[in-house]
């Protein structure tokens, strides 16, 4: 196993489970932050780092600051990165808030790859929404199946703007990739990912996603959109086989299971019943209509997204990653009584 190991973000969901495997695995980490002093961001990494074999220090580094990569990278065997804006509702300006960090990050840190001559191999964290924008693409697929061959096409800074900003970050790390032969890229694509926050933060996307279903936001019934699903447990080990494995290459979907928000609904429903407000219906298409400006989303959207299927072949993650994937059933039941513990969800 490399190591030490960059992981810029750290303090994210995804990444927090990336530090600690890593640390279960022996690895020194060289864990990135936006800010050092905010104990909140570092304490919970610290304590994972606690009766493990593996080391962690932490850094600051933020996407927008050109050099601020340079000290996290410095000694490094391989560079795992995985800080980027992440959120889909209420964007204002989707080129200030989600593309400029996104692009500007990847780059900045590929400049800090690039002086750093012990750097061997990079993991990017993707997303199928790199390879989709809207849920109708699938109708474009050749045997309706999203694989690693597609790029999203659809997706603008004004339309799907989190999925151009994954879009635009992960071609900027190919082309760098593809300037030199020294350290190589591998990307993985995460589906929407699933499971127990480690930190016990409530502010990323997948947590807040979840808290809508179990705390009323969603009462009145739940949007009929389906993702493809995944553990962030899976996620993680995907993202430290990627570095383990001298012959991993090219892109991984990561991704279990296809399913809708009333599927995750039913599922809340059977085990917990009437305990917490989880939607019941499924609100109408034409409904959505009229809700979307609310809630921040475009006619567009609705139209391209709502009710319609999505498939990915995960194939390449288990054949070559050797990943098994968790049910959906799982990652979403725990990442339920990860909450309830923590107090986020109040009971009827
Ligand atoms: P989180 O919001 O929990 O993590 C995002 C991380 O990015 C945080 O650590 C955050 O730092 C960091 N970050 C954001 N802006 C900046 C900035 N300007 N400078 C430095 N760091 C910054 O999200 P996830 O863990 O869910 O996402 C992690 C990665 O996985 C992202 O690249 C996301 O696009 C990708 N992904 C996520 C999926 C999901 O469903 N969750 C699916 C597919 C891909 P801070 O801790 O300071 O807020």
């Amino acid at each position: 196993m490399p190591s030490p190991v960059c992981v810029t973000g750290a303090s994210g969901f995804i990444a927090s489970w990336i530090v600690k495997t890593l640390l279960e695995a022996g690895v020194t980490v060289h864990g990135t932050v936006r800010d050092t002093a905010r104990e909140d961001r570092t304490r919970p990494l610290e304590a994972l780092a606690e009766g493990t074999p593996g080391t962690l220090e932490l850094f600051d580094a933020d996407l927008l600051e050109p050099g601020s990569f340079g000290p996290a990278v410095a000694g490094c065997e391989a560079v795992i990165h995985c800080a980027s804006p992440f959120f889909v509702a209420g964007v204002r300006d989707g080129q200030k808030q989600l593309v400029e960090p996104a692009l500007r990050g990847t780059r900045h840190l590929l400049d800090a790859v690039e002086e750093t001559s012990t750097v061997k191999r990079v993991v990017v964290t993707s997303s199928v929404v790199a390879v989709y924008g809207d849920a109708k693409d699938i109708e474009d697929m050749p045997a309706d199946v999203f694989t690693e061959e597609h790029w999203n096409r659809t997706s603008s800074p004004s339309h799907q703007p989190y999925s151009y900003s994954k879009t635009v970050a992960e071609r900027a790390a190919w082309e760098r990739a593809e300037d030199q032969d020294r350290w190589d890229l591998v990307t993985i694509l995460p589906s929407f990912v699933l499971g127990p926050s480690l930190t016990g933060r409530l502010d990323g996307t997948s947590t807040d996603t979840v808290l809508q279903l179990l705390d009323g936001r969603m009462k009145s019934g739940a949007p009929d959109l389906r993702f493809g699903m995944v553990d962030v447990r899976d996620v993680a080990r995907a993202h430290v086989e990627a570095i383990r494995r001298g012959q991993a290459s090219g892109r991984y979907i990561v991704s279990a299971e296809s399913r809708s928000f009333p599927d995750l609904a039913v599922v809340l429903r059977e085990k917990y019943g009437d305990r917490f407000p989880i939607p019941k219906s499924v609100v109408p298409k034409p409904m959505l209509y009229v809700l979307a400006p609310f809630v921040g989303f475009s006619w567009k959207f609705v139209r391209r997204n709502v009710g319609i299927d999505v498939r990915f072949d995960n194939g390449r993650s288990q054949r070559e990653l050797g990943i098994s994937y968790r049910p959906v059933r799982e990652a979403l039941l725990d990442q339920a009584e990860r909450l309830i513990e923590l107090g986020a969800v109040r009971t009827e």
